[in-house]
């Protein structure tokens, strides 16, 4: 073969990789319906991470374990997200903030929720330590406060006024409203911390419900499910078979369950009237 033939060779392999992998992007993009409410719920290897999109503004809970970084980050570029308005990190376990420190250094952030709680491991020394930079964006949240992402708002729930020595219990719980529409994400919080959010007297009822501590059997506690009475649940599990009994107390009550998996992305949608499901295939693992 000559130069010149070998040379177009090359470029017709570069040309046509480029377009396949343009359309397999766009078309993975064209299936979710970002003009409304997007929460992708993020396959991190046993911990949480979940985005949630709403009119161009973007939010992530928690950071999965440190090694789900690339697919934290994969999901950001799918959705072409540079900013985020805010991060919520629950409560400071490293299946919840793992891949925070990697998230500073290759994204901007424009606001951190956080519990006003230390706690003793070198995944929070780290985090700490890589916030100082950004220590005036950092919003130590309690029961009572709420923001506004895009057109929804959001009320933190959790911890309370007087923390609890269990930090599970003290996880930033709260519902977001979209329209007709809510949205409870509770962190890893356990029965004791159930219990308190009942005591107070909350309005805990919402469409959708992010359950608590990875479906282990220390929460969702059949009076709190009662409370929530949600349609739709998502389960991040630790292990592949350790939320079989809170996966099966929710179908009993008929409530559609997602398990977040390690080789799909479960995403919801919704116009604030109807909630869709879908999933596709993870980036990285
Ligand atoms: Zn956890």
């Amino acid at each position: 073969m000559n130069l010149l033939k070998k040379c177009l060779l090359i470029f017709i392999i570069i040309v046509s990789m480029l377009i396949c992998s343009c359309t397999a992007s766009d078309a993975k993009q064209s299936n979710i319906d970002q003009n409304n409410l997007v929460i992708d719920c993020i396959p991190v290897l046993g911990g949480d991470s979940f985005l949630i999109i709403i009119d161009g503004k973007s939010m992530l809970i928690d950071t999965g374990v440190r090694q789900a970084y690339n697919e934290i980050k994969a999901t950001l570029n799918f959705y072409n997200i540079k900013k985020l308005d805010f991060v919520i990190l629950t409560h400071y376990h490293k299946d919840h903030i793992g891949s925070m420190s990697d998230i500073l250094s290759d994204f901007k952030v424009k606001k951190v929720l956080m519990i006003d709680q230390t706690h003793d491991s070198d995944t929070y020394s780290d985090l700490m330590q890589n916030l100082e930079n950004i220590k005036q964006k950092i919003q130590y949240v309690k029961a009572g406060d709420s923001f506004n992402l895009g057109n929804s708002t959001f009320e933190i729930l959790n911890p309370q006024k007087n923390l609890s020595k269990n930090m599970n219990d003290n996880s930033i719980v709260f519902k977001l409203n979209y329209v007709d529409k809510s949205f409870l994400f509770v962190g890893d919080l356990e029965n004791k911390g159930e219990k308190q959010l009942l005591n107070n007297d909350y309005d805990l009822k919402s469409d959708f419900l992010k359950v608590g501590n990875h479906g282990e059997k220390d929460a969702t506690s059949k009076k709190f499910l009662k409370a929530i009475d949600p349609e739709y649940a998502i389960i991040s599990p630790k292990t592949i078979d350790s939320f079989s009994k809170t996966e099966e107390k929710l179908l009993d009550k008929d409530i559609k369950t997602q398990i977040v998996l390690l080789n799909d992305h479960i995403v919801y949608t919704s116009n604030g009237l109807v909630i869709k499901v879908q999933s596709y295939e993870n980036f990285t693992y």
